[in-house]
C-alpha cells in the first residue's frame, strides 16, 4: 500500500542570514521559502512517505493561486474575482515542484522525476497539487465580470488546465486536485465535475481529487469524476467509512485519510492500524493509498512528522 500526504506541511520560511543571502535579498532574488520546502521534503522522506509533496509552504491553498491568476486578486486577505479569468503567464507552482524533486533526489534516487511511474508498491515520487476551480471560486468574492459562479468555475478550469500540464512536465508523479468545497452541499456538482474534466483532459499521468469533510451525501457522485483516486478523511470523520460499504468504486482507488489532522495529538500505531484494516476489509488493500486526513500546515512540526511516521509504521505492520 502506498503512503502519501494531502499536501501542506508546517512552514518555516527563513530570513536571509549569510552575506550572500542578504545581497540576494537586496536584489529581490532571495527566496526564504526554499528552506521551508527542503524541510518539508526531507521530513516526509525521513518519515518514510512514498509519494510526497513540496509542502505547499508559501501561502494558503486559495491565496497562492488567487494571487497569480489574472482576473483574481487578494485584497485584505480576501480572495476576489474582479475580471475575466485567464491562464497566468507561466506556472504558479511548478518551480516549487521541480525544487522539491531536486531535494528529494538528493536524499534518495528513488524519488527521481519520472512521469510514467506506475502507482504500485515501492514507487516513490513527488506529486503536483492544485486547488480546484470550484473551491477557488467558492472561496472568493465575486466582484464584477461574472454573474454566475459556474461561468467563473469553467474559466478557472481552463486556466488550471495549463497548470496541470506544467506540473506534468516538471515531473509530477501524479496530479492532485484539492476540492474541499465539494462536500459542503453548496456547489453545483455537475459544474464541478465538468471543471475537473477540463483540468485533467489530455494528462497522461494519474490524477487524484481530495475532498474534505463529511462526504456521505456526495461520495457516489465523486466516483463519476474524471480522476483515478478519490481522497477523503476517515480518521477525524469516522462516519465517512460507511460510504465504502458495498460500494462499487468504478475502478477508482481511495485515498484513505487515517490520521486526524485537526489535532497535534499523535495517534497510536495500533489505532491507525485498526482503521486501515477496516478500510482493507471494505475495499481491499490494492485499492487504497493511506494518507493524513487533510493538510498539516496548522500542526506543529513534531506532531506532523510523528503522525506520518506512525502511519508508515502501521502500514508496514499490515503489508
Ligand atoms: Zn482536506
Amino acid at each position: 500500500m502506498l503512503t502519501t500526504v494531502v499536501g501542506s506541511y508546517p512552514s518555516f520560511p527563513k530570513a536571509p542570514s549569510s552575506i550572500s543571502e542578504k545581497v540576494s535579498s537586496f536584489f529581490g532574488t532571495y527566496d526564504g521559502y526554499k528552506p521551508a520546502i527542503e524541510l518539508a521534503v526531507s521530513d516526509q522522506i525521513k518519515a518514510g512517505i512514498d509519494i510526497i509533496s513540496d509542502g505547499q509552504v508559501r501561502a494558503g491553498m486559495v491565496e497562492i493561486f488567487a494571487q497569480a491568476i489574472p482576473g483574481m486578486i487578494v485584497e485584505d486577505k480576501t480572495p476576489k474575482i474582479v475580471g475575466k479569468i485567464l491562464p497566468p503567464q507561466g506556472s504558479v507552482v511548478a518551480s516549487d515542484l521541480k525544487f522539491a524533486i531536486k531535494i528529494a533526489e538528493g536524499i534518495s534516487k528513488d524519488y527521481r522525476s519520472n512521469s510514467n511511474k506506475k502507482l504500485e508498491k515501492g514507487v516513490k515520487g513527488v506529486k503536483g497539487i492544485i486547488t480546484g476551480p470550484t473551491t477557488l471560486v467558492y472561496s472568493s468574492r465575486l466582484e464584477g465580470f461574472y454573474r454566475k459562479k459556474e461561468d467563473a468555475i469553467i474559466d478557472l478550469a481552463q486556466a488550471l488546465k495549463r497548470e496541470t500540464e506544467y506540473l506534468e512536465k516538471a515531473g509530477a508523479v501524479y496530479i492532485q486536485i484539492d476540492e474541499p468545497f465539494i462536500s459542503t452541499g453548496m456547489v453545483d456538482i455537475s459544474t464541478a465535475k465538468k471543471a475537473v474534466e477540463i483540468v485533467t483532459k489530455d494528462l497522461s499521468i494519474h490524477t487524484a481529487m481530495h475532498v474534505c469533510g463529511d462526504v456521505g451525501e456526495v461520495f457516489d457522485k465523486l466516483l463519476n469524476f474524471n480522476v483515478d483516486i478519490i481522497d477523503c478523511e476517515f480518521a477525524g470523520i469516522p462516519e465517512n467509512i460507511n460510504v465504502l460499504e458495498d460500494m462499487d468504486l468504478k475502478g477508482k482507488k481511495i485515498g484513505f485519510g487515517c490520521l486526524d489532522t485537526k489535532t497535534d495529538i499523535v495517534e497510536k500505531k495500533e489505532e491507525v492500524e485498526e482503521l486501515i484494516k477496516r478500510g482493507i476489509d471494505l475495499i481491499g488493500a490494492e485499492n487504497m493509498f493511506t494518507d493524513p486526513d487533510c493538510g498539516m500546515r496548522m500542526r506543529s512540526r513534531d506532531a506532523a512528522f510523528s503522525k506520518l511516521k506512525v502511519m508508515v509504521e502501521a502500514v508496514k505492520g499490515i503489508d
